[in-house]
């Protein structure tokens, strides 16, 4: 079993915690445009859209979220159903199993509803292929029966909205992709944003937490609001166990060291990826199985976990041979970087 970080991006699940992550999470969830912080493109395109349909009484067209784990892509769709004033029904690819079960949602669906689906790209073929004919001309073509007597029905669905949230766009077939009128990537925070995240959250929170604090823990949080806020609850947690409940530089800097997430906002299980590959591969292109084999984890999870802030922060690069170590990462693990390096271009 996975040791649980603190920084992953997942909502942690299977533990005792889990109820209460996801409650916590319920709570900080932003509800308009105006508390949700950051992203600026996406909102201002989306804040248009709304407007416009509202002004002709329509739904809003589909809108298709996409990017890394955390970073605000459910909260958005709720913001949208709230800025819409509509309904919205949540549900996630791995829980559409079969054709008839997303039929029996789409026909309970009401006139302006948004059906949020998380992990769009979990969805079988079959279901997507009865999901794009309904966003396309809102009617769901059905086989009633089966063997000769079978016979195929055309319902009407009322008119409704598709939120799709993906952390890869690539795994999502094209007609599919086709049919969101609207395809943004959620773009990594600044780390003022996340400054900004950690004081609005401690405030909910009925906790204080000094500017300096904020911008700490803002430097370490992978510039994700999921982990900026879990690694506020635990400096609180410290802060209320140590001390008077008063969140100050002291208490974050020792509660982060405790944590063992450093200035990056790395974890051990961090440096522990970059210096296998490096013990292993130097600074050779690796591919991702050959990743996921050295750390005993899913390709999936190198992929939406681990890469994506690794990427980031430029820490890996990716060549058309593999992921490859860069100098910047042997300085953090304190390794010297190989000299004889020939800058072979795939
Ligand atoms: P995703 O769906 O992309 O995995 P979520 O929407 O579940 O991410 O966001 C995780 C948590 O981070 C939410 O509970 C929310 O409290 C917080 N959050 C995300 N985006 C923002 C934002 N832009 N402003 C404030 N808090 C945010």
């Amino acid at each position: 079993m996975a040791i649980e970080r603190i920084v992953d991006t997942s909502v942690h699940d299977g533990d005792d915690n889990s109820s209460d992550e996801q409650q916590i999470e319920i709570t900080l969830r932003p509800q308009t445009f105006a508390d949700y912080v950051g992203q600026e493109r996406l909102k201002k395109n989306l804040n248009l859209a709304i407007a416009a349909a509202k002004k002709r009484s329509e739904p809003i067209d589909h809108v298709l979220l996409y990017g890394p784990p955390g970073l605000g892509k459910t909260t958005m769709a709720s913001v949208i159903a709230n800025e819409m004033g509509a309904n919205i029904r949540v549900t996630a690819g791995p829980a559409i199993e079969r054709a008839g079960d997303l039929a029996s949602i789409l026909t309970n669906l009401a006139d302006g509803d948004i059906l949020f689906i998380d992990e769009i790209h979990r969805l079988s073929r079959a279901v997507e292929e009865v999901l794009y004919s309904a966003m396309e001309d809102f009617k769901l073509d059905i086989v009633i029966g089966k063997g000769p007597a079978a016979r195929s029905v055309r319902l009407d669905l009322p008119k409704f909205t598709v939120i799709g949230a993906t952390t890869r766009t690539g795994s999502l077939a094209a007609p599919l992709r086709d049919r969101f009128g609207h395809i943004y990537r959620l773009e990594f925070y600044q780390p003022t944003e996340i400054s900004q995240i950690v004081t609005r959250a401690a405030s909910i929170l009925e906790s204080q937490i000094d500017q300096a604090s904020a911008n700490l823990l803002s430097t370490r949080a992978r510039l994700t609001p999921r982990i900026a806020n879990r690694l506020l609850k635990r400096v609180r947690d410290y802060a209320d166990v140590n001390g008077d409940g008063i969140i100050d530089t002291i208490s974050t800097t020792k509660a982060l060291e405790m944590m063992e997430v450093d200035e990056l906002g790395l974890d051990p299980a961090d440096r522990q990826l970059i210096a296998s590959i490096v013990d292993n591969y130097g600074n050779n292109p690796v591919g991702l199985n050959t990743i996921a084999a050295l750390t005993g984890d899913e390709t999936s999870t190198i992929e939406d976990f681990y890469e994506p802030y690794l990427l980031q922060i430029g820490f890996i690069e990716r060549t058309p041979r593999g992921r490859r170590v860069t100098p910047k990462a042997y300085d953090h693990i304190k390794r010297p970087y190989p000299k004889d390096i020939e800058q072979k271009s795939a």
